[in-house]
């Protein structure tokens, strides 16, 4: 079956204007104005995209699709998440983490569900590691798993400046660093060291030391949270300057923005006001975490499950509220953790990229149509493939 969708607004992220898109085998096959073809024999389904944008599917740099934390006990371990979580929202590819609960939460699990979510059509890569250092791999190292199994592109998510991490030293995560970045040279990914950034005064100064003292890359890191203070944010500018991509949180709730988080809109605004370059700030979900609320003695108030739906507000926030443009909006819920990560077809709408495109309405951006790998997930809003076990609504 081919798919062609017809005269839609492009945004590759950038702006190509109104655009054919011919679909074939789980690619996007052709983008140009008024494609005109007849194959006899060969079923096309047509889709009038008047009216509509069609966007990259969105890349999400963080999720725990097992679950993550119960940092309120075992009944407050979080859900895994469900295939609609994402599909719904239009991100088609995730890359699944443990949390800080690694030793409940496994590898071996989260390899299991990232195959099962890629069965029903989303594309799930893995960070193997965990919170705490020595970090948990599967085949004994980071170097051979990254190597040896195809869905581990890295490590992650390590934390640094948390009262949960183990707080590694410099040569500990060079060693880590080094790790990643061999088994990702010899089985071509990018071996990308994903990072926990938590609320302790040292911020990103781990990663000065390891990249000045051993000599390790600052784009081998990649650290999340950077939205947890305007401080923090700001702490990771001149390494955002040397190609290092900040990735902001999107999930968060009410107390957390109380105590001085910015919504990741609010961060990707703040960061392009104050200069950096917007290829350099990613949003993840952090979908299925557990959102604990500490008190300043470090005791849990209260806890809350992050969405992997957060993606998709932060964009329509940035866009509708921050008057952000879409193409520069895109380029943090898109492409630029898929070329951070060296995915790519990922993040993109181009010839010979994987079929991964949202079609969202003009003006509202409510979500149309989601197709993942050439298949529709969702038409008219609504979903065409549900999870395995899920209900009818
Ligand atoms: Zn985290």
């Amino acid at each position: 079956m081919l798919t062609l969708i017809k005269g839609a607004n492009l945004y590759a992220p950038e702006y190509l204007q109104q655009k054919d898109i011919l679909i074939v085998d789980g690619r996007i096959a052709a983008i140009a104005e008024n494609l005109q073809f007849e194959i006899t024999g060969i079923e096309i389904d047509v889709v009038d995209g008047s009216g509509l944008c069609a966007l990259p599917g969105f890349v999400d740099p963080l999720a725990h699709i097992t679950g993550g934390g119960g940092e309120g006990g075992f009944h407050t371990r979080t859900p895994a998440m469900e295939l609609t979580d994402a599909s719904m929202f239009g991100v088609t590819t995730l890359i699944a983490g443990l949390g800080t609960d690694a030793t409940t939460r496994t590898l071996p699990d989260l390899l299991a569900k990232a195959n099962g979510l890629s069965t029903e059509g989303l594309t799930v890569y893995c960070y193997t590691g965990s919170y705490e250092v020595p970090v948990r791999t599967l085949l004994g190292s980071v170097r051979d798993d990254i190597l040896l199994i195809d869905k581990f592109i890295g490590v992650g998510e390590v934390a640094i400046a948390d009262h949960r991490g183990s707080h590694p030293s410099a040569r500990e995560l060079a060693r880590i660093a080094a790790e990643a970045r061999v088994g990702g040279m010899l089985s071509g990914k990018r071996g990308i060291v994903f990072l926990h950034v938590g609320e302790a005064e040292e911020k990103l100064d781990l990663i000065r030391s390891v990249t000045e003292d051993f000599a390790v890359p600052v784009t081998q890191f990649y650290p999340t949270h950077m939205n947890r203070s305007l401080s923090l944010l700001r702490h990771g500018y001149d390494l955002a300057a040397k190609g290092m991509v900040l990735d902001v949180t999107a999930s968060t709730t009410p107390e957390l923005l109380a105590q001085g988080e910015l919504s990741a809109a609010a961060a990707l605004a703040q960061a392009l006001a104050d200069g950096v370059a917007h290829t350099q700030i990613s949003i993840s979900s952090d979908g299925n975490a557990s959102l604990p609320d500490f008190d300043a003695h470090g005791t849990l108030v209260g806890l809350q499950v992050g969405q992997v739906r957060s993606v998709y507000d932060a964009f329509v926030e940035a866009v509708n509220n921050y008057d952000i443009d879409i193409s520069v909006a895109l380029h943090a819920v898109s492409s630029n953790a898929a070329r951070y990560l060296g995915l790519k077809k990922k993040g993109i709408l181009a010839p010979g990229a994987d079929a991964d495109i949202v079609l969202v309405e003009e003006g509202n951006l409510a979500i149309h149509s989601v197709w993942a790998r050439g298949k529709r997930l969702v038409g008219e809003g609504k979903a065409l493939v549900n999870s395995t076990f899920q209900r009818e609504p």
